[in-house]
Order: structure tokens, then C-alpha cells, then sequence
């Protein structure tokens, strides 16, 4: 275990300051040290401690925040953020629920909560350096798999599907066979929509995540958009234009893409292409998620309206109408909308003109 003590201190320097302020049983734990077995450099650290989280986080100096539900606080280590969590068994009460979550005494008792066996390893940072690996995360880190600690395991919790895929498009690992056969029924309906859009936005995130979406689909744990692939990755290519990757949030507008449900961008991407005037009608109000959505399946005009469409302003406002004997109400939207529509025409070009236009819609009945 040499190796393993030296590539420990290699990769995270800051926990001989957590080794040596501890009172208690402390672990690295989860993705920080499956990414030391692999070789691969990270950021964040989780540490996992046999006691109260916020006593170590005091002796560390203080946390950054409160403590989250599930107990953990988040520290600065030597320049290094690193989150704590208290050692902690969880049962479900219902699938898909949140889990019931309860102090454990050992590290053995909270490993045995995670995901996957290469998830579920753990370090002493005090005593000898040794590898706590009760699942064989080591094997299958070395083989290449990903596998569930039991069989209930997606059933408890159904997001772990999206994180089986994040994990094997990222490290290209396959699911053990079991374990493959028990994913292949999980039903995602059971966890709030909430929960599935966070770990689905997780894949976006990845560099890979067109292959983890695949993979979802392939599997049957959800139902791809026809050409959802194809479309997250139009979708992708327009978001590295700067104009459209500051109006559109990417993972929220890949997620979209691969699944849909579809808004208004099949209507939008299959119209003629509109004048800037009914453009600007079309687009104003819709999600950007969906007007990106559209200019991914072809309707370019939305270029024009995100480049410069909306930004034509009018040089009046509503206080220029009330003024002119307009009263307070709708009549003011409906004659500033009529006088811009105007304006992006390119039918009238004055102040004067604007106004005109305006209080003539705006006094119509
Ligand atoms: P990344 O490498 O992308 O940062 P990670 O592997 O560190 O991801 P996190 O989501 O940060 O994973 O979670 C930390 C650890 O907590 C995991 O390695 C796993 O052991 C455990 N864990 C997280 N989510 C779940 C879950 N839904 N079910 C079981 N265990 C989980």
C-alpha cells in the first residue's frame, strides 16, 4: 500500500492537515478515490467521518455553509474546498423517495449505502494507508464494470441509472451483466422531476454525454426524441456561438434536446421563414431552451431575431400615450406593440411616426 499512501499525498496534499487536526475516524471516500485508483486528477474530495461532521468542520477552522439534509458541510482545506459528511445508513421508504437517512457507526454500515462498488471504497487518512474495499471495487475498477451492491439497488433509487451512464460514458466501463439486467427495469417515474433533471443535466455536463444519453436510451430507461442524438449535438454546436451560448443554459437545452417533451420548436423550425416584425411575435416570450432548440433543426432566421430583432427599441414609451390622452390599460401595450411591429417592418422610422402608429392602434376599439 505504499504506492497508494504516495499517490495520496501526490494528489491531495491538504488532508495531512485534516490528518492532523481530526479526533476522530476520518475516510476519503466515493470518486476521490476511484479517480486515485484510476490515475485521474480532481478537484473536490469528499471525507466521510466516524462522528459529527460539523465537530471535525470546527476543527478544521469552520464551515463554509450550513449543513445540507443529508449532514454534510463544506470546508476550506488549505486552499482546497472538501466537503464532510457524517457516516450514515439510508432506507427507502417507497422507491424513488428520498431516503430515510440515520447515523451509521462504521465506514462499513455507510458504504454500503452507494451506488456502485467502485463508488464504495474508502482510506483511512489516520493508521496505515489500506484500501477498505468490501465490494471488489478494485477488480472491477481494473475490468472495467460498473456494479450495483444489490439488487434493490435501483429500485431504491432510480437516478443511479443516469449515473451508471455517467460513469460509463466518462471512463468507457460496462455494466456487469446483473447489474445491466436490473438497470434495464428501472422506472424513473418514481423520482421527482426535480431529482431526474439534476442527474440528467450531471451527464450533459460530462464531455461524453452524448454517449451517456445513448446509452440511457439503448437501455430503455428513457425515451430518446427521434434523432435526439443528432439534435444535442446540432444543439451543441450552436451553443458554442457566443450568442447563443449566453442566452440558452447548455445542459437545460441538451436535455431538452435529447428528450424533449417538444415546445414550440418543431412549429417554429418547420414555418416560413417570418418577417422581423411577426419573427419577434413568434420568439419574444418562448423559452431561449426552445428558440434554440428551433435553430438547431434549421430555422436560421432565429440568428436575426437573437443578433439584433430584439434589441429594436422604440424611442416612445407608455408615458408618451398617457400623455396624448391614452387612458392607463391595455390600450398602451396594444399600441407600443403595434408601433414596433411597424418599426422592425421598417415601415416607419421616426419618433413622430412611432407615435402616430401607436395611438392609432392603441384607440382603435
Ligand atoms: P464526480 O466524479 O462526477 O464528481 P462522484 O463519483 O464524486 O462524481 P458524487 O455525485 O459527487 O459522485 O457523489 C459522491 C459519492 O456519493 C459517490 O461516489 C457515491 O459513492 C455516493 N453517491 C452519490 N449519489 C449516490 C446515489 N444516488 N446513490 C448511492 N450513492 C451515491
Amino acid at each position: 500500500m505504499d504506492g497508494l499512501a504516495q499517490a495520496l499525498r501526490e494528489a491531495h496534499p491538504e488532508l495531512e492537515t485534516v490528518r492532523a487536526a481530526a479526533r476522530q475516524p476520518v475516510y476519503l471516500v466515493g470518486g476521490a478515490v476511484r479517480d486515485l485508483l484510476l490515475g485521474r486528477d480532481r478537484a473536490d474530495i469528499d471525507l466521510m467521518v466516524e462522528g459529527d461532521a460539523t465537530d471535525l468542520a470546527a476543527e478544521l477552522g469552520g464551515a463554509n455553509s450550513e449543513h445540507d439534509r443529508f449532514g454534510t458541510v463544506k470546508v476550506d482545506v488549505d486552499g482546497h474546498e472538501v466537503d464532510i459528511v457524517g457516516a450514515r445508513t439510508e432506507t427507502y421508504e417507497r422507491p424513488g423517495a428520498l431516503p430515510t437517512v440515520t447515523p451509521a457507526e462504521s465506514i462499513e454500515e455507510d458504504l454500503a449505502r452507494r451506488d456502485f462498488t467502485i463508488n464504495a471504497m474508502a482510506i483511512p487518512l489516520q493508521g496505515e494507508p489500506r484500501l477498505i474495499d468490501p465490494y471488489g471495487g478494485r477488480g472491477d475498477l481494473d475490468a472495467g464494470l460498473l456494479r450495483v451492491l444489490h439488487g434493490r439497488s435501483f429500485v431504491d433509487d432510480p437516478t443511479r441509472a443516469i449515473r451508471a451512464a455517467r460513469y460509463a460514458s466518462r471512463f468507457g466501463f460496462r455494466l456487469e451483466p446483473e447489474s445491466e439486467e436490473l438497470l434495464r427495469q428501472t422506472d424513473l417515474s418514481t423520482v421527482s422531476a426535480d431529482r431526474r433533471r439534476t442527474e440528467l443535466e450531471r451527464l450533459a455536463a460530462e464531455a461524453e454525454a452524448f454517449a451517456g444519453f445513448k446509452l440511457l436510451g439503448d437501455w430503455g430507461v428513457i425515451d430518446l426524441r427521434p434523432g435526439g442524438i443528432e439534435l444535442m449535438q446540432a444543439v451543441d454546436s450552436l451553443l458554442r456561438t457566443p450568442h447563443w451560448a449566453e442566452a440558452v443554459p447548455r445542459e437545460r437545452a441538451l436535455v431538452a434536446a435529447a428528450l424533449g417533451p417538444p415546445g414550440a420548436e418543431e412549429v417554429l423550425a418547420s414555418m416560413w421563414v417570418p418577417k422581423p416584425g411577426e419573427g419577434v411575435e413568434l420568439a419574444e416570450r418562448r423559452d431561449p431552451v426552445e428558440l434554440d432548440l428551433a435553430r438547431a433543426m434549421g430555422a436560421d432566421w432565429l440568428d436575426n431575431y437573437l443578433t439584433s430583432w430584439r434589441r429594436v427599441r422604440l424611442e416612445i414609451d407608455g408615458d408618451d400615450l398617457i400623455a396624448a390622452g391614452v387612458e392607463q390599460g391595455p390600450a398602451i401595450g396594444r399600441g407600443l406593440r403595434a408601433a414596433r411591429h411597424k418599426k422592425l417592418e421598417g415601415e416607419i422610422h421616426s419618433r413622430e411616426e412611432e407615435l402616430a402608429t401607436a395611438l392609432a392602434a392603441a384607440l382603435r376599439d
